[in-house]
């Protein structure tokens, strides 16, 4: 009785094999380099834990828990505030050097203005406690979190599962959050700490089993979700092929543009699937303004829930990947192919990081799931 998933994606023409392919063969190669350029490794994030829900009960038990900010003090130049002596710029939680000025993203982003984010919580206004983190120095995995708090917040997403068909809008939202939650497991399992004493880690393939594997919901909401957020990719296309990707550093940068478009371009990508999610369909009607301000509204507090997990590493995270979400939602529900009034899309620099990460960690989970999938199935038969 494996694991491995075949058949039809709901809600889309892929079938697994072909988004499992398409991953392996052309995206997941491209978005690990690009993660990795100046440009797309350092993310501005409140880490600074301010829960406005429930105190915070969560509990970190591990070194691995907190955060490593930047400590080379290297993120890149155009990222600083100009007006500030280079000395001041020390990159720490809470500290106002690490204040990034406004008039950057229009700088990184050919002149547009910078707009909020109408589906997050949006952090970025908050200057003075934002910092720097240099996400390849703080790897997404096992923490030790867990527990009433995490439980709790992974159950909050629980209320937005109403009535299926009837509210596919709402459905959707659910969706997203069990995907994300899916790929969050899975990077748990596959970078685990099997043994404290010799600070071994590896490969927890039960876990993976026990918590995704064997859930057929959970691993077709992780297709869903990455899914969407390629889709939301493409939609923006023109525009994050037209940004500019300004770190400072012209080679490194040029290199990110280029890994921009190939993945954008990718004859592959653009054939093997189209992708047909008809958000279209969506919103629509006769309450749909309402409604899509209600999804909003409950977007943001789960976007705001991000302030109450327990574990800075996980807050880091949950925070990008949020981030990353509601920037795809912002996408897909404002870009119209139709319209030619409608407005044109503003992303913040922040935005579009979270996308490419959040498009990154999920491509790495599917990889774990199609590598993974019939080994952790035999495990199951071997237990
Ligand atoms: P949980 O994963 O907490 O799940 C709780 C319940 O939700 C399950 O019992 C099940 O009923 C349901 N469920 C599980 N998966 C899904 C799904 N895909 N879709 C729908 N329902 C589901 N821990 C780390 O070690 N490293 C991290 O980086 C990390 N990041 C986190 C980020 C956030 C935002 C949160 C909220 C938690 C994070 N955690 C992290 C904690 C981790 O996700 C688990 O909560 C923890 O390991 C405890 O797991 P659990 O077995 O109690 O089940």
């Amino acid at each position: 009785d494996s694991h491995k998933y075949t058949g039809i994606v709901e809600d889309y023409c892929c079938d697994y094999e072909t988004v499992e392919s398409v991953n392996g063969a052309v995206l997941h190669p491209l978005l690990q380099e690009l993660v990795k350029t100046p440009f797309f490794r350092y993310f501005k994030v409140k880490l600074w834990c301010d829960c406005p829900f429930w105190p915070d009960d969560g509990m970190c038990r591990l070194r691995d828990c907190s955060v490593c900010e930047c400590p080379e003090n290297e993120f890149p130049e155009p990222f600083k505030t100009p007006s500030l002596p280079k000395d001041d710029l020390i990159c720490q939680e809470g500290k106002p050097e690490a204040v990034v000025d406004r008039t950057l993203d229009a700088k990184a982003f050919r002149g547009l203005a910078v707009v909020d984010n109408p589906w997050t919580n949006d952090d970025e206004t908050d200057n003075g406690k934002m910092t720097y983190v240099n996400l390849q120095l703080n790897p997404e995995r096992y923490t030790g979190y867990t527990g009433p708090s995490a439980r709790r917040i992974w159950g909050a997403h629980k209320e937005t599962n109403s009535s299926g068909e009837s509210c596919p809008e709402k459905n959707v939202l659910y969706k997203l959050i069990s995907g994300l939650h899916s790929s969050i497991s899975v990077h748990i399992a596959t970078d685990y700490l099997l043994d404290e004493n010799t600070n071994q880690w590896g490969a927890n393939l039960q876990l993976m089993n026990d918590r995704v594997l064997k859930h057929p919901e959970r691993v077709q909401n992780l297709y869903f979700t990455f899914i969407f957020v390629l889709r939301a990719l493409t939609k923006a296309a023109p525009y994050l092929e037209a940004a500019q990707y300004d770190s400072g550093n012209h080679l490194e940068d040029l290199k990110a543009h280029s890994l921009i478009r190939q993945l954008l371009h990718n004859p592959k990508l653009q054939a093997a699937c189209s992708l047909l999610f008809d958000e279209a369909k969506l919103w629509q009607g006769q309450s749909g303004p309402e409604l899509k301000q209600q999804i909003q509204k409950q977007f943001r507090n789960i976007s705001a829930l991000m302030d109450c997990v327990g574990c800075e590493k996980c807050r880091l995270w949950g925070k990008l990947q949020v981030l990353g979400l509601g920037t795809a939602l912002k996408i897909m529900f404002s870009v119209d192919d139709q319209k030619q009034s409608a407005q044109p899309l503003q992303l913040r620099r922040n935005e579009v990081i979270a996308l490419m990460n959040l498009l990154n960690r999920l491509s790495e989970s599917l990889k774990s799931v199609a590598d993974m999938g019939s080994s952790a199935g035999a495990v199951s038969l071997i237990q």
